[in-house]
């Protein structure tokens, strides 16, 4: 099949579908490609944003909503094969010509089990922030025995800024919701004790350092500076983690019910592939490398390729929304010459 439009969407997560429904507002023609069967991304799998605890789903609505009134043709569970600026061919077979493409793609996260000293996959009660926001989902915080933790560590920088796992870039909202899971814990076990581990307290957004604050002082969470080295279980999915506390310069060693590994935003492969068809320009971390970080982030080395969100570095979910509408106008420039 052959289909025809003027501005291709890849991705359905939220910077997609806001693009989408820019371009359709703008009166523009426009097909939304995505891989999974559902619309919404991996914001999806989140219970509630930082730092003002918002509903991700609340935000998933709107922008379902404003997509229902705009008149995107949305192509679900297709998988894009090729790309070029005027070309999308998915792996059904279905061709769509256009004028402009948005990439919107996102990131993949990093696989705890690549770190095998944390034993995630392995140990009972070692889990990863984005298990953890599942539980927060349910309702119930609880280890594989079904009791609540008494005592949880939270780790920093999994698979983000380590040259072992060939993953150098910070992922950027990793730190802000580690403090915002803490918070969430001791708000559901309020006799809990939580432990976060981390290399440096990132608080780069508004908000962020007094939700920080908020974590130390109110909800007596505790932050220590150093990083774990390993985790071994204990008998009934106990955990023994050490650690070297960086301020004190002192060894750790500690028992835990749980351990949190705060996963960060790896390049997916993918990008790789668009790299070869296109011609476009990668970052050494593997995202997409915009034409001009300043002035032109949404646009790419590549005429007719834009792109927004998570493709080209970590951001948060307002960043990623706020780069959609930018790219969408950018591209409607394009296209009207
Ligand atoms: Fe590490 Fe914080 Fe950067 Fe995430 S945001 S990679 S936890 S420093």
């Amino acid at each position: 099949m052959i289909m025809q439009t003027d501005v291709v969407v890849v991705g359905g997560g939220v910077a997609g579908i806001k693009a989408a429904c820019e371009l359709c507002q703008a009166g523009s023609k426009c097909v939304l490609v995505e891989r999974d069967s559902v619309l919404g991304g991996k914001l999806r799998g989140w219970h509630k944003l930082f730092p003002s605890f918002t509903s991700s789903s609340d935000v998933i609505e709107e922008l379902l909503n404003e997509l229902k009134q705009s008149n995107v043709e949305c192509l679900l569970g297709s998988e894009v094969v090729y790309i070029s600026s005027t070309l999308c061919r998915l792996a059904s077979g279905t061709e769509i010509q256009c004028r402009a493409v948005i990439l919107a793609t996102g990131y993949n996260l990093f696989d705890a089990r690549i770190k095998e000293e944390y034993g995630y996959g392995i140990y009972d009660n070692v889990i990863t922030s984005v298990d953890l926001e599942r539980m927060f989902h349910t309702g119930t915080i609880s280890t594989l025995s079904g009791a609540a933790p008494e005592k949880v560590a939270i780790l920093h920088c999994v698979g983000s800024r380590d040259e072992k796992v060939c993953q150098r870039h910070c992922s950027k909202v990793c730190c802000i919701t580690a403090v915002k899971q803490a918070i969430e814990i001791k708000k559901m076990l309020p006799n809990s004790e939580v432990f976060n581990f981390y290399m440096d307290m990132r608080m780069f957004g508004p908000g962020y350092e007094e939700l920080y604050l908020t974590a130390q002082k109110q909800y007596n969470v505790h932050f220590i500076r150093g990083r774990i080295s390993e985790a071994a279980q204990l008998p009934k999915g106990r955990l023994q983690i050490k650690a070297e506390d960086t301020l004190t310069a002192r060894p750790l060693i500690m028992s835990v019910d749980m351990l949190v590994l705060m996963v960060g935003m790896k390049a997916p492969k993918q990008n790789a592939l668009f790299a070869l068809a296109t011609g476009l320009e990668l970052q050494p971390s593997g995202f997409i490398s915009s034409k001009d970080l300043f002035l032109e982030a949404v646009l790419t080395s590549v005429p007719g390729i834009f792109v927004a969100g998570t493709v080209t570095a970590p951001k948060t979910i307002g960043e990623s929304i706020s780069e959609a509408t930018m790219a969408s106008r950018a591209a409607l420039k394009f296209i009207e010459g």
